[in-house]
């Protein structure tokens, strides 16, 4: 009996472990260091003087070339000229996405491209959307993500793409997917990063389900609340989501290019011009990032099990 006792003991244990999803959504102030790179990042990209960063204008020139210097400054080289993928918009004005690649050590010719929309809304009736969760904070992220991997060199290639008219349409992506990469690189997964500086929860989509491995693996590692969710209704403004549709993993996952997307609910700012950089929860923001390089370190060990030959 005793023994029965014990087992049925080990038994909650473990199950307590694995629904570690609802256990880190009751304890998420968690004490952390603020990373000043990042918010100094969401800071500059959501400043007015980049005017909401419109496909097309001034603001995302200027915007593109605060990316680009980041990457210089990273000595990540830029994959196309002067990182700079030009496309068309239907307006007859021109997107530009910004990519650069960093070389894997052991699969050099198979890439996980590393998503996040630079562009955002423009100027309305006067007034800047200033986009600063949406998503400047991706971009911020993601050039964390690049600091982490220049100091830790990855095995598979990474490819960073900023991409551009991701609010007309995935454009930037579609351009990327559409024009290709070059011949000996072969894109074998998409990890996409949307608004992470209000989500008190982390929202994450993989093309290989929740049941999956890299989905629970997520859950074990997260110190972040953590919800894998394809449709959320947002309580504040109604609205309801398809993650599956979200951003720009969607143009991927229409090519059955695998993709981990992560992102965070709608907020009341969500597409107005109140999207501002003083609303980022810095503390909080600085643990998903760790937690978005920790994921990254994840989906590549999937990707090195399903493409090394030994
Ligand atoms: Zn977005």
């Amino acid at each position: 009996m005793k023994q029965q006792l014990i087992l049925i003991a080990v038994i909650l244990l473990l199950t307590a472990c694995t629904t570690k999803q609802n256990i880190s959504c009751l304890t998420e102030h968690l004490p952390v260091v603020i990373n000043h790179e990042l918010a100094r990042d969401v800071e500059l990209l959501s400043a007015p003087l980049m005017a909401g960063r419109k496909a097309g204008t001034e603001g995302s020139v200027l915007a593109r070339k605060h990316i680009i210097e980041r990457f210089k400054h990273l000595s990540i080289p830029a994959y196309f000229s002067n990182y700079e993928q030009p496309f068309d918009l239907p307006n007859g004005e021109r997107g530009v996405n910004v990519v650069a690649l960093l070389k894997g050590s052991t699969l050099p010719n198979k890439i996980i491209v590393v998503t996040a929309h630079y562009d955002h809304l423009g100027e309305r009736a006067g007034r800047i959307y200033l986009g600063a969760d949406d998503n400047a904070t991706g971009v911020a992220a993601m050039l964390a993500l690049a600091r982490a991997l220049v100091d830790n060199p990855p095995r598979t290639s990474v490819l960073f793409v900023a991409t551009d008219a991701e609010e007309k349409g995935l454009l930037g992506a579609k351009a990327l997917l559409n024009q290709g990469v070059n011949i000996e690189h072969e894109i074998v997964f998409n990890y996409n990063l949307d608004m992470l500086g209000r989500a008190k929860r982390m929202y994450f989509l993989s093309s290989t389900g929740k049941q999956a491995d890299l989905s629970q693996q997520i859950f074990a590692i997260a110190t972040i609340c953590s919800v894998h969710r394809r449709f959320h209704r947002d309580k504040v403004t109604g609205r309801q989501v398809d993650y599956l549709r979200a951003s720009d993993h969607w143009a991927f996952a229409k090519k059955d290019i695998d993709f981990l997307f992560v992102g965070g609910a709608d907020h009341r700012d969500y597409h107005l011009p109140s999207d501002s950089p003083d609303k980022i929860l810095k503390q909080q923001f600085s643990q998903i990032s760790r937690n978005i390089v920790e994921i990254f370190l994840l989906i590549e060990q999937q990707v090195q099990s399903q493409y090394s030959t030994g």
